[in-house]
């Protein structure tokens, strides 16, 4: 993982318990990526596996 994904991924973080919205996201929690680069994964494209428990 680079210096700038994972600057974008702990400002996601933030953001989020902020109360921002996840679909609003740059990065992607579950595969610790951009979310454009996981888009097309059945994580994101199954509806029953869509809000899989985020870790803690
Ligand atoms: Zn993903």
């Amino acid at each position: 993982m680079n210096k700038r994904l994972a600057a974008a991924i702990q400002r996601d973080n933030e953001r989020e318990e902020a109360g921002m919205h996840c679909d609003d996201c740059q990065t992607c929690w579950i595969h610790q990526s951009w979310a454009a680069d996981c888009a097309d994964n059945p994580v994101h494209t199954e509806p029953s596996v869509r809000h899989y428990p985020r870790p803690a």
